[in-house]
């Protein structure tokens, strides 16, 4: 709450699902934050700043280690909120601290002060930080990187990318990996097993390429997304005995 009204922070929305209903209160979009600079291994970025711009300048100055998140297409402040990652990679291990705003009771006045949070207070887990506990919002963040052959770089970010394009359905519209990977399991797999590949509600489908992404085949509304993920959950759980938790942030009225 910001004097009392309901807000959101919203970075590139690719890991969100917004109600058809909608939503009440102030969306806070980041996307004008967006500045990224260097201090000889150090690369900072603002929230709003995509991670392809970060790692682009990065790969250019010939510091490695965000090469994992080349291909998400998200934000800063969005990467930080989820601890985003790929490829064995993952924001904590570049993380060396941030700053933020902290909400308070008394609203916007004494919200404004910024303040600085060390790397181990981020508390990141696996798709988690501390972000998404506080209601605090990110504001920017420090990475510390390593020298290296700028070429190598950018070769392996191409590699990356050619991975990802193999294995995702980059070429329609979805909110990524709907899922958070169960322990000892792979989503996609356990979706797969229970015969839903392909399987569609309304304009949402299971991808043929990938069955942890749900697709927009053109008309989807977010309830047909909300359908087909409650009914893949019932279908795992009854199969595997496995509940999956979204990793796609459902926002508004539901
Ligand atoms: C095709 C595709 C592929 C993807 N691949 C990956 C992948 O490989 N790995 C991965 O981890 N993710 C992946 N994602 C998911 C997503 O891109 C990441 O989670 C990304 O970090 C989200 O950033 P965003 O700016 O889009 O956040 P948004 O979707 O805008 O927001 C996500 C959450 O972060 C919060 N948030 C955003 N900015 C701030 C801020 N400044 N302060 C506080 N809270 C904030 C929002 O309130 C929301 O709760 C993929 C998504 C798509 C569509």
């Amino acid at each position: 709450m910001i004097n009392r009204i309901n807000y959101f922070v919203l970075g590139k929305g690719s890991n969100i699902l917004i109600s058809d209903k909608g939503m009440e209160g102030l969306v806070i979009h980041t996307t004008r934050l967006n500045r990224i600079g260097h201090d000889e291994h150090c690369v900072s970025a603002q929230c709003g700043a995509s991670l392809k711009d970060l790692c682009d300048y990065a790969q250019k100055l010939g510091l490695a280690g965000l090469e994992f998140a080349s291909g998400i297409p998200g934000s800063v402040g969005g990467a930080v909120y989820m601890n985003a990652g790929a490829y064995g990679g993952e924001i904590k291990d570049v993380l060396r601290y941030s700053k933020y705003l902290e909400p308070s009771a008394q609203g916007l006045r004494s919200f404004a002060s910024v303040k600085h949070l060390k790397a181990a207070a981020h508390l990141f887990g696996y798709r988690s930080s501390v972000f998404q506990t506080s209601g605090w919002i990110h504001l920017s963040s420090l990475f510390s990187l390593t020298p290296d052959d700028p070429e190598a770089i950018a070769e392996r970010m191409r590699e990356l990318e050619k991975q990802r394009w193999s294995k995702q359905p980059m070429d329609l519209p979805s909110g990524g990996s709907v899922f958070k990977r169960p322990q000892g399991h792979f989503t996609g797999r356990l979706v797969d097993d229970c015969g839903l590949r392909g399987f569609q509600i309304g304009g949402a489908a299971i991808s043929n390429k990938h069955c942890g992404f749900i697709v927009n085949l053109g008309s989807a509304t977010a309830a047909d997304v909300l359908a087909l993920i409650e009914h893949v959950q019932k279908k795992v759980l009854e199969r595997f005995g496995v509940l999956l938790e979204p990793e796609l942030r459902l926002i508004g009225r539901q």
